[in-house]
């Protein structure tokens, strides 16, 4: 038996025609799964033998709420989903002006070793596949009550090392038969796999893909990303011409700040030298504090100074505003104290 979430559009039409059915029935049976009906009884314009044949084939499968923490401001909804086989992980919805926005999560834990990084504690569990992966914006839908507009696929895992099922989501989840959300509404967040990124500039998609630089050079990009033993920042910057050159898309970059680690003003100058006339932005972030993990995050005034220096050199840059830290909205967290709690297999 097959999740009919992992299925797309174009994947259900091929099992209709080759099951003697229209074409369109594919649609009707999403459009329901769409709206929140994940039997196949509830699914009333669908005739009785397809229903019946669906039955036979497949299961609907969407995963369930374990625990949802709304933040004071109300800005921040986190949300502990469990899947069939008992894995938990964790979506975060931020509210804005400009409509809802999802993080999800695309494995459960993450192998990429990370040192500041919650979700890696463990190591990687499994991949999520693609219904796993839309099943999280199906029900923090459902949830929340509203349309979700845009999705950053920032949650724990690596997107790049579960790729095809990645690929497979943003696909659907821009078809405008589906949830029909934007290209441009979509970010993929990646440590900086470099063959993958080459890879996905092959598909020429309008995402904006976002890379977790996090350091000016490789000696001290080395010191919290294993991944950064694997490939050079040279080679990762080469990766990401080419992604532009195939999509031109301005590719945004991760400078999460350490205090006495990466945020001093040759810091700053490095960075700028290294980015300087390429198609991007960078995205300062306030390092958020993790139980098992001793560093502290950059003060204000430095991060504030860090971003002066950027621009004056020319650099886009913003500094990301902080949501939902009164409910541990960050990477991993959640699930890192659920499970402990509960004394599960991580
Ligand atoms: N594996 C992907 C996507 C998941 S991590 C990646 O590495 O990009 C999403 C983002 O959160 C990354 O930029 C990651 O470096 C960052 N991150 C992880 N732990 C963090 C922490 N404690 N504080 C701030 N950002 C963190």
């Amino acid at each position: 038996m097959i999740n009919l979430l992992d299925l797309s559009l174009e994947d259900l039409k091929k099992w209709m025609k080759e099951n003697g059915e229209k074409e369109f029935r594919a649609k009707q049976v999403l459009d329901w799964i769409y709206k929140g009906a994940y039997n196949f009884e509830a699914m009333k314009n669908i005739p009785k033998d397809i229903k019946n044949k669906l039955q036979e084939n497949f299961y609907i499968s969407v995963p369930s709420v374990v625990e949802k923490y709304v933040s004071k401001d109300k800005s921040t909804v986190k949300f502990l989903f469990e899947y069939r086989d008992g894995n938990i992980i964790e979506s975060v919805v931020m509210k804005y002006k400009h409509g809802n926005t999802i993080c999800v999560s695309t494995q459960v834990g993450c192998k990429m070793g990370c040192t500041f990084c919650a979700s890696t504690i463990g190591g990687v569990v499994r991949s999520l596949s693609h219904g796993e992966i839309l099943g999280e914006v199906l029900m923090a839908q459902k949830e929340i009550g509203e349309k979700i507009s845009n999705i950053v696929m920032m949650g724990s895992g690596e997107p790049l090392d579960n790729y095809d099922n990645s690929l497979k989501f943003i696909k659907s989840v821009n078809n405008e038969n589906g949830l029909n959300i934007g290209q441009r509404h979509i970010t993929l967040s990646t440590c900086g796999i470099v063959p993958k990124i080459k890879e996905l500039a092959e598909e020429n998609l309008q995402i904006t893909l976002a890379i977790s630089l996090h350091a000016p050079n490789d000696n001290i990009r080395r010191k919290t990303m294993p991944i950064a033993s694997v490939y050079s920042i040279e080679e990762l910057l080469e990766a990401c011409k080419y992604y532009i050159s195939k999509t031109n898309r301005r590719i945004t970059f991760e400078y999460a700040l350490v205090d006495n680690l990466n945020d001093k003003e040759v810091h700053a100058e490095e960075l700028s030298n290294l980015l300087k006339g390429l198609l991007c932005h960078v995205n300062l972030i306030p390092i958020n504090k993790i139980d098992e993990k001793e560093f502290k995050s950059s003060s204000t005034n430095k991060i504030k100074n860090f971003s002066n220096i950027l621009l004056k050199n020319g650099i886009q840059t913003t500094i990301r505003r902080e949501m939902g830290s009164d409910i541990n909205a960050a990477c991993g967290q959640l699930r890192r104290r659920y499970v402990k709690n509960n004394i599960k297999e991580v």
